[in-house]
């Protein structure tokens, strides 16, 4: 063999060589993309059925609950207390009178099918859903009241504003007599959203209220919820606030300063009563509350002025206000707005709605129309933003825009309120029930139940209770004539 023979036969080796190597290494790639492949696999079968069990635990499955535990005994309990907590949501439903979302409820469970419990009680609820009616709508009545008189002694003192408070106010005593009169007689509080429907296209159209036999439904509003300045030291509450529970409660100011927390108006006087007689309330609908916004809402100093200070708006209240709260700088202004918006939205939360009462409580057809739109924008910025939108107007002075007879497209005030999203109209009325629809509205009358028409007209209000065993001693007599 010479040299280049054997050079030849290394090359051919060295080749060789190389080529297994390569062999290998594809063998091994091949193998690794084996083994990660079946990896994949595995992991995917084993994990993800966990992860779906962990989202389905939310709500528990009679299945589940039999597969996780050995023990029978623990695995019927726990089914049964779902069937109980199951129908005692359904029943809360059905006692505001809301029969179909309870059936639905029940049926939506995968329970239902197993549980004699559960189907017995949608039974019952369709036989009292058949039993119920629609209320006709031109019937259904509407009352309101201002801010209540928690400590007579303080409204009722001789002073200048004792008149005022005397015909327009109510106590907190003839309130709450006043609403157990009207629960036991069968009344029922409506939402006016659920008189009516607004359609996309802006037309109105009637709502349907359906009722059992003897309940008989009604619209509550109460106005001015500000906490004026001018009340201060007269026995009204001093704000509304959120409690460590998340319930909307009143704060009060003692004599010593100090500061009590309670039912000390008609919103948490209503949301302890709904707790306790869920059927006072149709579809957990509750009442709505008619703000101004020039002194804040709901007992906070939210309006603009108390963050601008502008001169020519500040009045003399506001002026002592910032007299008696030196500190009060633009980081206050917004704690106050964070904490109104807090209430509101709990309020919301509860079944209230909220309306405009016109930003600075004007009467529209004395201020004019231009007047008119600088109130809404005031309205639009300084109130909506706090308690959110609506397409509510609660005329103050029991004013209107019009009078009895439809809105039409010619009534500058209807055009402008209606393209700014207003779609109900409420003014102040003496009769029973006054609804009116027109094609893109809905409007309504109010009843004031206060000292002038308890004092007055007692016959008035028969239909909702008997004065004589509602009013108020502490008021003094006669009540002033307006
Ligand atoms: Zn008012």
């Amino acid at each position: 063999m010479d040299e280049r023979e054997r050079a030849r036969r290394m090359q051919i080796r060295r080749a060789k060589r190389r080529r297994n190597v390569l062999i290998m290494k594809c063998i091994i790639s091949l193998l690794t993309l084996i083994v990660v492949f079946l990896a994949v696999i595995l992991i995917k079968d084993a994990v993800i059925p966990e992860l779906k069990n962990h989202k389905n635990n939310k709500k528990p499955e009679a299945q589940q609950t039999v597969q996780q535990n050995d023990d029978g005994t623990e695995t019927q309990t726990e089914a049964a207390d779902s069937v109980d907590d199951m129908i005692a949501q359904a029943d809360l439903l059905a006692a505001q009178y809301d029969y179909s979302g309870a059936i639905e409820l029940l049926k939506s469970s995968s329970l239902y099918t197993g549980s004699q419990k559960m189907q017995d009680a949608a039974a019952g609820y369709e036989t009292t859903r058949q039993s119920c009616t629609a209320y006709p709508l031109d019937q259904v009545t509407h009352v309101f009241f201002h801010t209540m008189i928690k400590d007579d002694a303080k409204a009722f003192d001789g002073d200048s504003k004792e008149a005022g408070y005397n015909q327009v106010m109510t106590t907190m005593s003839e309130f709450t007599k006043i609403m157990e009169s009207m629960y036991e007689k069968g009344y029922v509080m409506v939402s006016l959203h659920d008189m009516c429907i607004v359609n996309q296209d802006g037309t109105v159209s009637q709502g349907e209220i359906l009722l059992p036999p003897g309940k008989i439904p009604f619209v509550l509003s109460q106005d001015d919820v500000s906490y004026y300045h001018y009340m201060d030291g007269d026995g009204f509450a001093q704000k509304l606030i959120v409690d460590e529970n998340g319930d909307v409660k009143n704060t009060y100011v003692e004599d010593d300063g100090s500061i009590s927390v309670g039912d000390y108006d008609m919103v948490p006087w209503i949301d302890t009563f709904v707790k306790q007689h869920p059927d006072f309330s149709y579809h957990g609908h509750k009442g709505i509350i008619a703000l101004t916004g020039y002194e804040g809402v709901l007992g906070y100093r939210t309006d603009e002025v108390y963050r601008t200070r502008e001169a020519g708006r500040v009045t003399e209240y506001q002026q002592k206000f910032f007299d008696e709260h030196p500190d009060f700088d633009e980081a206050a202004w917004q704690n106050e707005v964070d904490q109104a918006t807090a209430v509101a939205n709990a309020m919301k939360a509860e079944g209230w709605e909220f309306a405009s009462h016109t930003w600075g409580h004007i009467d529209p057809r004395k201020v004019g129309i231009d007047g008119v739109m600088k109130d809404t924008q005031r309205w639009l910025d300084n109130v909506a933003t706090v308690v959110g939108s609506t397409d509510v107007i609660i005329f103050a002075f029991g004013a209107d825009i019009g009078d009895w007879q439809p809105y039409t497209s010619d009534n500058p005030y209807f055009t402008y309120l209606k393209e700014k999203g207003f779609n109900i109209f409420c003014n102040v009325d003496s009769s029973k029930c006054w609804v009116q629809f027109g094609s893109n509205y809905m409007r309504q009358g109010r009843r004031n139940l206060d000292g002038y028409r308890m004092y007055y007209n007692p016959e008035l209000v028969s239909d909702l209770f008997d004065v004589s065993s509602v009013w108020d001693n502490a008021r003094p007599t006669p009540v002033p004539q307006m």
